[in-house]
């Protein structure tokens, strides 16, 4: 090909990229990242697969504190083929752990159960190679399952608890509700749904948007998770209503739901409010 013609290719692709700029969510709502690919490795796979000595690279930082993609990336193959310059994240773990969709499980021809993140026992074995070497994990590749990562005051704001389930509704060109996505409350984390490339084509999102929490439905685990994954599930938001002229803090401490509607004048103690503060109850007067 000559050269002028190459350069001409170049600049036709390079005008028709755009910048993928991360949507900022509205107060109130969940901002949804789509993770694609990845692995993460223990530091043993690390000298592996790039060589003794060898310590991963930041790429560049990720949304939740510490964590980033590495400069590295590997090759994963399975029995049908291989997905190139898949991204490793870091910094080193002490399990080594393969993430992919559906979509790549299919391609690469393995089946790997739908898990949450840490749990890889007895999930499909697959075949990293790197530019030092290769690996051969017995088990470690993962279809990752939604969650939603997110702090303390997110969670009394959202009204849910580590280990619900909730039903998550996108705000995007296609809209679409996640059932059962689980909800991991840490004060490390920052508010941020996580859905594989798969969920995010369903919904249109790519990189980033944004959704929001939908109260109905059951929240139960999903049938293919161990049960030991299925931790606090409290009911769907209820509403109770009060009609005696005081509230005390042992009638807040006994009430189940999340929501007390009660008279205008009706008086509170201040214990009752902290517990209510607390207990995440919202207060309605009328
Ligand atoms: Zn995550």
């Amino acid at each position: 090909m000559d050269e002028q013609l190459i350069r001409t290719i170049v600049e036709q692709v390079l005008s028709q990229m755009q910048p993928t700029k991360p949507t900022q969510a509205p107060p109130g709502k969940i901002p949804i990242a789509v993770s694609a690919r990845h692995v993460h490795l223990s530091e043993e796979h690390v000298k592996l697969l790039f060589g003794e000595n060898y310590t991963l690279t930041s790429k560049a930082p990720l949304s939740q504190p510490n964590q980033f993609a590495s400069q590295e990336q590997v090759t994963l193959v399975g029995p049908k083929a291989a997905l190139h310059q898949v991204r490793v994240l870091g910094p080193a773990r002490s399990l080594s752990q393969v993430e992919i969709s559906m979509t790549d499980a299919r391609t690469l021809g393995i089946d790997a159960p739908l898990r949450y993140s840490g749990d890889t026992s007895d999930s499909a074995p697959i075949t990293l190679i790197g530019p030092k070497g290769s690996l051969y994990l017995k088990e470690g590749c993962i279809i990752a399952a939604a969650h939603i990562h997110m702090n303390e005051q997110d969670a009394k704001a959202l009204h849910v608890v580590d280990g619900q389930f909730v039903n998550v509704q996108t705000c995007s060109v296609r809209p679409l509700v996640f059932q059962q996505v689980k909800v991991r409350v840490s004060s490390r984390f920052q508010l941020e749904m996580h859905i594989d490339t798969d969920e995010g084509n369903a919904a249109h999102i790519q990189g980033n948007g944004y959704g929001e929490l939908v109260t109905a439905g059951v929240h139960k685990a999903p049938a293919e998770l161990p049960p030991q994954q299925v931790q606090q599930l409290v009911p769907p938001k209820q509403t109770a209503v009060m009609t005696k002229k005081l509230i005390t803090e042992q009638d807040i401490k006994e009430l189940r739901q999340q929501e007390l509607v009660i008279k205008k004048r009706t008086m509170m103690t201040a214990l009752a409010q902290d517990m209510a503060r607390k207990k995440g109850i919202t207060i309605v007067r009328q």
